[in-house]
Protein backbone atom coordinates (compact mmCIF):
# COMPACT_ATOMS: atom_id res chain seq x y z
CA UNK A 1 0.00 0.00 0.00
CA UNK A 2 2.67 2.25 0.99
CA UNK A 3 4.76 0.86 -2.32
CA UNK A 4 1.51 1.62 -4.51
CA UNK A 5 1.30 5.46 -2.78
CA UNK A 6 5.19 6.11 -3.48
CA UNK A 7 4.60 4.75 -7.31
CA UNK A 8 1.52 7.12 -8.00
CA UNK A 9 3.95 10.12 -6.01
CA UNK A 10 6.46 9.19 -8.60
CA UNK A 11 4.02 9.28 -11.52
CA UNK A 12 2.49 12.76 -10.43
CA UNK A 13 6.05 14.29 -9.96
CA UNK A 14 7.20 13.15 -13.26
CA UNK A 15 4.17 14.30 -14.86
CA UNK A 16 4.27 17.77 -13.28
CA UNK A 17 8.44 18.07 -14.02
CA UNK A 18 7.40 17.41 -17.61
CA UNK A 19 5.03 20.50 -17.09
CA UNK A 20 7.71 22.46 -15.20
CA UNK A 21 10.27 21.54 -18.84
CA UNK A 22 7.78 23.41 -20.84
CA UNK A 23 7.14 26.33 -18.43
CA UNK A 24 10.37 26.67 -18.25
CA UNK A 25 11.19 26.97 -22.11
CA UNK A 26 8.01 29.15 -22.71
CA UNK A 27 9.09 31.59 -19.32
CA UNK A 28 12.04 33.13 -22.38
CA UNK A 29 8.88 34.08 -24.56
CA UNK A 30 5.93 34.53 -22.34
CA UNK A 31 5.14 36.09 -19.01
CA UNK A 32 2.23 33.46 -17.28
CA UNK A 33 0.37 35.34 -14.51
CA UNK A 34 -2.84 34.39 -11.98
CA UNK A 35 -3.16 35.83 -8.69
CA UNK A 36 -5.55 38.29 -7.09
CA UNK A 37 -6.56 39.98 -4.02
CA UNK A 38 -9.00 38.71 -1.45
CA UNK A 39 -11.06 42.11 -1.96
CA UNK A 40 -11.93 45.05 -4.12
CA UNK A 41 -12.82 46.95 -1.84
CA UNK A 42 -11.10 50.08 -0.19
CA UNK A 43 -9.11 48.87 3.00
CA UNK A 44 -6.95 46.58 3.60
CA UNK A 45 -6.65 43.78 1.48
CA UNK A 46 -4.67 40.74 1.25
CA UNK A 47 -3.21 39.34 -2.30
CA UNK A 48 -0.92 36.86 -3.82
CA UNK A 49 0.50 35.65 -7.02
CA UNK A 50 2.40 33.23 -9.61
CA UNK A 51 4.37 35.03 -12.23
CA UNK A 52 6.04 32.35 -14.32
CA UNK A 53 8.93 34.35 -15.96
CA UNK A 54 12.61 34.23 -17.62
CA UNK A 55 13.34 30.79 -16.04
CA UNK A 56 11.66 31.09 -13.00
CA UNK A 57 8.53 31.14 -10.69
CA UNK A 58 7.96 34.50 -9.09
CA UNK A 59 5.95 34.33 -6.10
CA UNK A 60 4.42 37.14 -4.46
CA UNK A 61 2.12 37.77 -1.44
CA UNK A 62 1.48 41.20 0.34
CA UNK A 63 -0.55 42.99 2.29
CA UNK A 64 -1.83 46.33 1.63
CA UNK A 65 -4.44 49.24 2.80
CA UNK A 66 -5.87 50.71 -0.20
CA UNK A 67 -6.88 54.48 -0.21
CA UNK A 68 -8.96 56.08 -3.09
CA UNK A 69 -6.26 57.66 -4.79
CA UNK A 70 -4.57 54.21 -4.76
CA UNK A 71 -3.45 52.64 -8.35
CA UNK A 72 -6.55 49.97 -8.09
CA UNK A 73 -5.33 46.16 -8.35
CA UNK A 74 -6.73 43.13 -9.61
CA UNK A 75 -9.81 42.08 -7.26
CA UNK A 76 -10.20 38.49 -7.87
CA UNK A 77 -8.23 35.83 -9.25
CA UNK A 78 -7.49 36.48 -12.46
CA UNK A 79 -5.16 34.92 -15.51
CA UNK A 80 -3.08 37.35 -17.46
CA UNK A 81 -0.86 35.76 -20.35
CA UNK A 82 1.48 38.55 -21.56
CA UNK A 83 4.56 38.97 -23.99
CA UNK A 84 7.60 38.70 -21.80
CA UNK A 85 9.00 41.89 -20.81
CA UNK A 86 12.42 40.79 -19.81
CA UNK A 87 14.37 44.25 -19.37
CA UNK A 88 11.20 45.49 -17.43
CA UNK A 89 11.09 42.44 -15.00
CA UNK A 90 14.77 42.32 -14.45
CA UNK A 91 14.47 46.15 -13.40
CA UNK A 92 11.82 45.59 -10.99
CA UNK A 93 13.78 42.60 -9.13
CA UNK A 94 16.75 44.43 -9.51
CA UNK A 95 15.01 47.66 -7.95
CA UNK A 96 13.90 45.49 -4.62
CA UNK A 97 17.58 45.02 -2.58
CA UNK A 98 16.56 41.37 -1.85
CA UNK A 99 19.13 38.00 -1.47
CA UNK A 100 19.82 36.32 -4.65
CA UNK A 101 21.55 33.51 -5.28
CA UNK A 102 22.04 30.79 -8.18
CA UNK A 103 18.38 32.26 -9.52
CA UNK A 104 16.77 32.60 -6.44
CA UNK A 105 15.89 35.76 -5.19
CA UNK A 106 14.22 36.82 -1.91
CA UNK A 107 13.08 40.05 -0.59
CA UNK A 108 10.52 41.57 2.46
CA UNK A 109 9.78 45.13 2.02
CA UNK A 110 7.78 47.43 3.60
CA UNK A 111 6.44 50.52 1.84
CA UNK A 112 4.91 53.73 3.62
CA UNK A 113 4.69 55.93 0.69
CA UNK A 114 4.24 55.24 -3.23
CA UNK A 115 4.34 57.87 -6.14
CA UNK A 116 1.18 59.30 -6.99
CA UNK A 117 -0.06 60.35 -10.49
CA UNK A 118 1.47 64.05 -9.85
CA UNK A 119 5.12 61.93 -9.17
CA UNK A 120 4.99 62.90 -5.38
CA UNK A 121 4.86 60.30 -2.92
CA UNK A 122 1.08 59.87 -1.39
CA UNK A 123 1.12 58.22 2.24
CA UNK A 124 0.28 54.30 1.17
CA UNK A 125 0.99 51.57 2.91
CA UNK A 126 2.16 48.06 1.38
CA UNK A 127 4.42 44.56 3.25
CA UNK A 128 5.00 42.81 0.06
CA UNK A 129 7.21 39.49 0.11
CA UNK A 130 8.78 38.19 -2.98
CA UNK A 131 10.13 34.96 -3.73
CA UNK A 132 11.84 33.73 -6.83
CA UNK A 133 12.63 30.00 -7.68
CA UNK A 134 14.54 28.92 -10.74
CA UNK A 135 12.65 26.40 -13.06
CA UNK A 136 16.10 24.08 -12.66
CA UNK A 137 15.13 24.26 -8.94
CA UNK A 138 11.70 23.45 -9.55
CA UNK A 139 12.70 20.43 -11.96
CA UNK A 140 15.11 19.72 -9.90
CA UNK A 141 12.74 18.87 -6.91
CA UNK A 142 10.40 17.42 -9.32
CA UNK A 143 13.13 14.47 -10.56
CA UNK A 144 13.88 13.31 -7.47
CA UNK A 145 11.04 10.59 -6.79
CA UNK A 146 10.91 9.32 -10.83
CA UNK A 147 14.79 8.65 -10.81
CA UNK A 148 13.73 6.86 -7.04
CA UNK A 149 11.05 4.62 -8.92
CA UNK A 150 13.76 4.01 -11.90
CA UNK A 151 16.34 3.20 -9.89
CA UNK A 152 14.53 0.76 -7.81
CA UNK A 153 12.57 -0.78 -9.92
CA UNK A 154 16.18 -1.23 -11.94
CA UNK A 155 17.60 -2.97 -9.00
CA UNK A 156 14.43 -5.17 -8.71
CA UNK A 157 14.41 -6.48 -12.25
CA UNK A 158 18.02 -7.39 -11.29
CA UNK A 159 17.89 -9.19 -8.58
CA UNK A 160 14.96 -11.25 -10.04
CA UNK A 161 16.42 -11.99 -13.34
CA UNK A 162 20.03 -13.32 -10.54
CA UNK A 163 17.41 -15.12 -8.29
CA UNK A 164 18.01 -13.67 -5.40
CA UNK A 165 15.57 -11.68 -2.96
CA UNK A 166 14.13 -8.51 -4.34
CA UNK A 167 13.76 -6.48 -1.14
CA UNK A 168 17.11 -7.47 0.32
CA UNK A 169 19.22 -9.21 -2.23
CA UNK A 170 19.72 -12.56 -0.46
CA UNK A 171 20.58 -15.26 -2.65
CA UNK A 172 16.99 -17.41 -2.90
CA UNK A 173 18.21 -20.40 -4.92
CA UNK A 174 18.50 -22.72 -1.52
CA UNK A 175 14.93 -21.24 -0.67
CA UNK A 176 12.60 -20.49 -3.91
CA UNK A 177 9.45 -19.77 -1.56
CA UNK A 178 10.63 -17.73 1.18
CA UNK A 179 13.73 -14.72 2.22
CA UNK A 180 15.32 -16.69 4.93
CA UNK A 181 17.16 -13.21 5.72
CA UNK A 182 14.14 -10.61 5.64
CA UNK A 183 11.01 -12.97 5.29
CA UNK A 184 9.38 -11.63 1.67
CA UNK A 185 7.70 -13.90 0.15
CA UNK A 186 8.24 -13.54 -4.05
CA UNK A 187 5.54 -13.80 -6.53
CA UNK A 188 4.35 -16.73 -8.06
CA UNK A 189 6.28 -17.12 -11.04
CA UNK A 190 9.48 -15.54 -9.41
CA UNK A 191 11.21 -18.24 -7.77
CA UNK A 192 14.12 -20.30 -9.62
CA UNK A 193 15.18 -23.79 -9.34
ZN1 LIG B 1 15.07 -10.80 1.59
Amino acid sequence: MKRRLFNLLALASLLLCVAAVVMWGRSYFYGDTIGGEDSPAVGWRRGGGLYSSIGGIEADWWLRRVTSSDPAGFSAFSHRVATNQRGLQDAYLNSLHGVRLLGFFYVHQVQTTTMGDDGKPIPHFQDTHVLLIPYWAVCAALIVAPVMYYRRSRAERRRKVQGVCAHCGYDLRATPDRCPECGTVPPVGNSKP
